[in-house]
């Protein structure tokens, strides 16, 4: 068994932690900002609808902010107040109410979870952590520990990316942040400290804490309520003086949670030389052609041809103009041809390379990649049949296409 981290890095003081515990519940019930998902879970008499309320919002809430998720979840909530409404939607519906918060495959695994606990589990959620993590599809340990300890008053942690912040600035932890070990222990650490009477607000007030004060790059350690327990901000202040931890003296041997000795304190950094990440891999650089088919429609309004991208993959599910990815570093003319072949399989007749109309570049950055639209148009005279043995497609007006499952990226190629 690995050894036992040392203990300056643990919360190993009873009455430290009571106070601590004290300190940050206190802080949160006066400043906490009014969220619906937490009107909800705090008011919601069912069970059931409470983890329910709970976990559509961890779910949209996962690399999205706040700001943005407050209406998505508002809509979703009235369209759909029950897990049992959820599992009567259809795919398209959730990808339609879903467009423009991004990570689609989250709507579509919730909506697929939501049948499960209709169908295999009598409509009831699971009560712990480890259930809800065993039983529903999409929800990982992070969610599983907010939707037990908020809803069911679960004594559990969580951890995620402001936990992780604050923790790793409280015990002055250096080593790599996303390392499954330093992780592992940043849990240990969450389960340890959570209040046993109310973990549903001590984990919420870690996360507003994180969120809103020790935030990444300014954090307002004069306004924070746990800062006498702060050993990042000890250092800060006080240096390495006798009274103040060093974390550079753990003992001998490397210590598993400092800084590695290639990269110790700087003083410039202050408390934000914690946490630290490994550097992370630059996003993949890709270039699709896209084009924008337009033809008159039956009343003379123009309307335009969108296609259904696969089930699987990035943007599974969503609906785009007809795309076609590039090689890299392609000639404008080679690409225009490609593009034009490819969407011969649409139109079902030849399309010439010079009659498709460059409008720009468009520039779209996913998590992982860099996406590099290169935007064309091309006007059709006359009808075209749509082959049912392809992609399912569709004429859409300007309208339908706003009110269609598509992506910001595709959104943004419209207004280019
Ligand atoms: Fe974060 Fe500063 Fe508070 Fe420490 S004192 S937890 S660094 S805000």
């Amino acid at each position: 068994a690995p050894a036992p981290p040392p203990a300056r890095h643990l919360f190993s003081d009873p009455a430290e932690v009571e106070a601590l515990r004290g300190n940050l519940l206190a802080w949160y019930h006066r400043c906490k900002r009014d969220l619906p998902w937490r009107a909800l879970a705090a008011t919601e008499p069912d069970a059931d609808r409470r983890g329910y309320a709970v976990w559509v919002s961890e779910i949209m809430l996962q690399q999205t902010q706040v700001a943005t998720v407050i209406n998505y979840y508002n809509r979703w909530m009235q369209k759909w107040p029950t897990l049992q409404a959820l599992a009567q939607a259809s795919l398209e519906e959730v990808n339609e109410l879903w467009a423009g918060l991004g990570y689609y495959s989250r709507g579509k695994r919730l909506q697929e979870a939501a049948r499960k606990v209709v169908s295999e589990l009598a409509g009831r959620m699971p009560r712990t952590a480890e259930d809800l993590q065993k039983l529903l599809p999409g929800v990982g340990r992070y969610t599983a520990g907010a939707i037990a300890s908020i809803s069911y008053g679960q004594a559990t942690g969580v951890v995620d990316g402001n936990v992780i912040r604050v923790l790793c600035r409280l015990r002055c932890i250096g080593a790599d942040s996303s390392s499954p070990a330093v992780i592992e222990q940043l849990w240990d650490m969450a389960n340890a400290l959570v209040d046993r009477s109310r973990p549903g607000d001590f984990n919420q007030a870690l996360m507003e804490l994180g969120a809103t004060v020790c935030v990444p790059k300014a954090p307002l350690c004069g306004e924070c309520p746990v800062k006498q327990h702060c050993q990042a901000w000890c250092r800060k202040l006080f240096g390495n003086t006798p009274k103040v931890p060093d974390v550079e003296d753990c003992g001998v041997g490397d210590c598993p949670l400092c800084p590695p000795a290639t990269e110790p304190w700087d003083s410039n950094l202050g408390v934000t030389n914690f946490p630290r990440k490994a550097a992370k891999k630059p996003p993949r650089a890709m270039r699709t052609a896209t084009c924008v088919l337009e033809r008159r429609g039956c009343h003379g309004a123009p309307e335009y041809l969108i296609v259904q991208r696969p089930s699987s993959g990035l943007l599974a599910g969503l609906w785009e103009f007809p795309s076609l990815p590039l090689a890299q570093d392609l000639q404008e003319e080679r690409e225009r041809e490609e593009l034009a072949d490819h969407l011969q399989v649409w139109t079902g007749r030849p399309v010439a390379a010079k009659g498709l109309r460059f409008i720009g570049e468009v520039i779209h950055i996913f998590s992982h990649i860099h996406q590099t639209y290169v935007v064309y148009s091309l006007p059709l005279d006359g009808d075209m049949t749509l082959d049912p043995a392809l992609s399912p497609s569709r004429w859409v007006t300007e309208d339908e296409f706003h009110a269609s499952a598509v992506s910001t990226a595709m959104k943004k190629v419209w207004r280019a």
